[in-house]
């Protein structure tokens, strides 16, 4: 994850959730990615340290345990850059000029780095670095995990088998709306945070966008194309319910939007309450964050030697 602010409920149920699963099966490396946010947020970077803490305080909140998994920043592990450079040697600018975000993100931020451009680059060394079998991440990302496999099959085929292909292990909610219906994001303002406190979800939630067909309350709605609808089946037990009340014009928007909020407010409030308590004892985030980074730093330095060896960069 970025350290771009607080996370929201689309990193909690497109990945985060699905870390915290995965943390007692795998060998898993959760890396706050500080060099990437770089290639958006240059200009300004007073707020980053504190940025930085919010994403840790987000990840220990949400379950992840640094006895199982490395958790740290990426700035930390420098064998990412050393990695990345390499990788920029054997990669075409047209491929990288290909990758969906690019041209979206270049567009609609104007963004136009050299470095932003080998985001997704630097992101397969982030990934191979590890020798990373999977990827736990949401839907949006999957161009790139494919970026990463193609460079992996390149490397191999020029230097001998270094890395695995590593493959994307998607959630049961792989795209979560915003309250504009648009996918959840940092960048797009429509985003319901983790931490955001109980009448500040409720409030985001009562004016989310919902089928633009249902203006009175008796009108039927189409549930499926609807936002708020869609969060009800994370957070709503009976949400087959809500589908029924809603397409036969028995429920209004304005109640269903309160239920909601009721029972999202009620599963985040374990998560939000362990982040007030985590929030009192910030010396012990960064306690986290060291031993993470000692324990990549030990992984990224094998994988560099092998890579170093193979490309004869070392006898
Ligand atoms: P943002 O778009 O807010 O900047 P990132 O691109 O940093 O979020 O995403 C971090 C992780 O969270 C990625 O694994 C991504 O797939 C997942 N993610 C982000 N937004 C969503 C969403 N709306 N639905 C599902 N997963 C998401």
């Amino acid at each position: 994850m970025q350290p771009t602010g607080r996370l929201h409920l689309g990193n909690l149920e497109g990945a985060l959730k699905n870390w915290v699963a995965l943390q007692n099966d795998y060998e898993m490396y959760c890396c706050i990615v500080d060099w990437h946010s770089l290639t958006s947020d240059y200009e300004d970077t007073s707020t980053l340290q504190e940025k930085i803490k919010e994403v840790s305080l987000d990840y220990l909140s949400a379950g992840l345990d640094p006895n199982k998994c490395a958790i740290f920043v990426q700035s930390q592990v420098k064998e990412h850059a050393e990695l990345h450079l390499l990788f920029s040697m054997i990669t075409p600018v047209a491929r990288l000029a290909r990758v969906p975000s690019y041209k979206e993100k270049r567009k609609e931020l104007g963004l136009d780095s050299y470095g932003f451009l080998g985001y997704p680059l630097l992101q397969a060394a982030d990934i191979l670095i590890y020798k990373a079998d999977y990827v736990p991440v949401g839907k949006d990302q999957l161009p790139h995990i494919e970026l990463a496999r193609e460079v992996a099959r390149k490397f191999n085929t020029l230097y001998g088998q270094v890395f695995p292909e590593p493959e994307a292990l998607l959630t049961k909610f792989p795209v979560i709306p915003g309250i504009d219906g648009r996918k959840m994001s940092k960048s797009y303002n429509n985003d319901i945070a983790i931490a955001d406190t109980a009448e500040e979800t409720t409030k985001k939630v009562s004016v989310m966008f919902t089928d633009p067909q249902k203006i009175h309350k008796n009108d039927p709605g189409r549930p499926d194309l609807c936002p708020v609808f869609h969060l009800h089946k994370i957070y709503t037990e009976n949400y087959q319910e809500v589908h029924t009340l809603c397409s036969t014009g028995k429920l209004g928007c304005v109640e269903d939007k309160k239920n909601l909020a009721r029972n999202l407010n009620q599963k985040l409030k374990d998560i939000r309450e362990k982040r007030k308590e985590l929030e009192k004892n910030p010396e012990k985030l960064w306690k986290v964050l060291d031993q993470g980074a000692q324990k990549a730093r030990a992984k990224a330095g094998q994988t560099m030697q092998d890579v170093r060896k193979a490309m004869r960069l070392i006898q």
